[in-house]
């Protein structure tokens, strides 16, 4: 069958930037998503639409198909003595801190000043174009209870 909304997609991704670098790949091939859900990036699931098992394809998503722009906004420079109980604070350590909508973000260190530390709670890929080479494993169709939770169950899904 073809990928359409509430499909199960088994398939297997390597993901990489611009330069060739591995960022991302499945394990194998067990990632799952339920299609149409909003469980992948756009630009990925647009992508894969119409695609049936054994399918393989490469897609460019650019950022704002991916994991959108960065938000300057989000760059941010604040007091070092927040970071009093942090054993290492150097650029590239991350650390979860509350949004400003109440949930965890993963926050950066981008650099260490001497009162001050700037850190960048933009997604890691935000503001990247997203080069995904993609194998369609298998594909079947969601069951109710699935659509009704917007993810998939099972043996490699997603449990509660
Ligand atoms: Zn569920």
């Amino acid at each position: 069958m073809q990928i359409e909304s509430n499909s199960v997609v088994t398939l297997h991704y390597t993901l990489k930037d611009n330069e060739g670098n591995i960022i991302d790949q499945s394990e194998d091939g067990s990632f799952l998503y339920l299609h149409g859900a909003m469980n992948i990036i756009p630009g990925l699931e647009n992508a894969l639409t119409g695609k049936a098992a054994g399918d393989e394809f490469s897609v460019k998503v650019s950022a704002a198909e991916g994991y959108g722009e960065k938000d300057p906004q989000r760059i941010q420079e604040v007091p070092k003595d927040m970071f009093d109980n942090v054993d290492e604070i150097k650029p590239g350590v991350q650390f979860h801190a509350q949004g400003p909508d109440g949930g965890a973000v993963v926050v950066t260190v981008v650099e260490v000043k001497d009162e001050a530390v700037v850190i960048d709670g933009n997604h890691a890929l935000a503001g990247m174009d997203l080069n995904f080479a993609v194998k369609v494993v298998d594909v079947r169709e969601a069951s109710e209870e699935e659509i009704t939770h917007g993810h998939v169950h099972g043996e490699h899904g997603h449990h509660h």
